[in-house]
């Protein structure tokens, strides 16, 4: 009897419960479909006209790429963070946010499985085409957030070259190197201090919100030292930096990472973000003074030369 009760008692409660998830479900359902989704590949047309006057003309794309991340984060870790942080930061300061976007500069992982780097001219061509594309749909202030580090100097070049021909809208790129804030309130909590790729802080990231890709058992399965192999060298830059002291595409210690760290992080930047968006959407200054330029650019010899 007893045998037969518990799972009749079980299954009486499985339909109870599955039946009050139904109801919350559809409303969950319902309410989303009445708001205005965050995430671009969501809106359906007309919700995408919506959107566009909600944003103020914005949208945010984070750029991500396909790179080792250690032994024990998925290869598309940085993409994922700083999606994740814009999701959170539009939820703050409603934009638009681009679906997945991989596009970017990592010849220096080439050497690694699961690497996909593109050609310098893809990698340009892929960028702007897009930024014209949202601007064509009324986008015509656009906000680059890189989760990538080996995109650094690439994305701030692509912002200077915007100057090149005249367009309509203008690029911005997140930087929060000016804010403290984060930084602040990292150091309080960090046990390690060399950090930089898959160490303590992106795994920190990753616990926070896709604890299931990280595979903290593998975490010490190689080395995160800097390797130092190019020591003698004084005064210079050369692009083989970064495999001279990091072959193993990780800096760092990734079991040090906490939960905790990651929620700390995502909690402060995506503010610091959603006021960066806030700033973006009131500014008027960048449009008027590239259409000045632009005419300028076009009749040189009309510049004033004198006061
Ligand atoms: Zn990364």
């Amino acid at each position: 009897m007893k045998r037969l009760m518990k799972p009749l008692v079980i299954l009486l409660l499985a339909a109870v419960v599955s039946g009050l998830a139904g109801i919350s479900l559809a409303q969950e359902t319902a309410k989303a479909a009445s708001e205005l989704s965050v995430r671009y590949e969501e809106l359906t047309s007309r919700d995408f006209i919506q959107a566009v006057a909600k944003s103020g003309g914005t949208c945010v794309i984070p750029v991500g790429i396909l790179e080792k991340h250690g032994p024990h984060l998925p290869l598309g870790t940085d993409l994922l963070d700083c999606r994740e942080l814009s999701l959170r930061a539009a939820a703050k300061e409603y934009t638009i946010v681009f679906p997945q976007y991989y596009f970017g500069q990592i010849f220096e992982a080439k050497h690694q499985p699961g690497t996909i780097a593109y050609s310098v001219r893809l990698m340009l061509d892929v960028l702007q085409e897009t930024c014209d594309e949202l601007a064509r749909n009324g986008i015509k202030k656009i906000i680059l957030v890189n989760g990538h580090g080996g995109n650094e100097q690439f994305l701030q070049y692509f912002c200077q070259v915007q100057l090149a021909v005249r367009k309509d809208y203008a690029v911005y790129l997140y930087d929060p190197s000016d804010d403290t804030s984060v930084f602040d309130a990292l150091k309080k909590m960090r046990k390690t201090s060399l950090d930089g790729h898959a160490g303590e802080e992106e795994t920190s990231s990753m616990l926070a919100h896709r604890p299931d890709l990280v595979h903290m058992d593998r975490a010490n399965d190689e080395s995160g030292e800097d390797q130092n192999r190019l020591a003698g060298l004084k005064h210079a830059y050369t692009g083989i930096w970064w495999y001279a002291s990091q072959p193993n595409h990780y800096r760092g210690y990734g079991a040090a990472g906490t939960k905790e760290m990651g929620e700390t992080m995502f909690n402060l930047e995506s503010g610091v973000l959603a006021e960066m968006i806030r700033s973006v959407k009131a500014d008027t200054k960048t449009l008027e003074l590239q259409k000045i330029f632009f005419e300028g650019s076009d009749k040189p010899l009309e510049t004033k030369q004198k006061n």
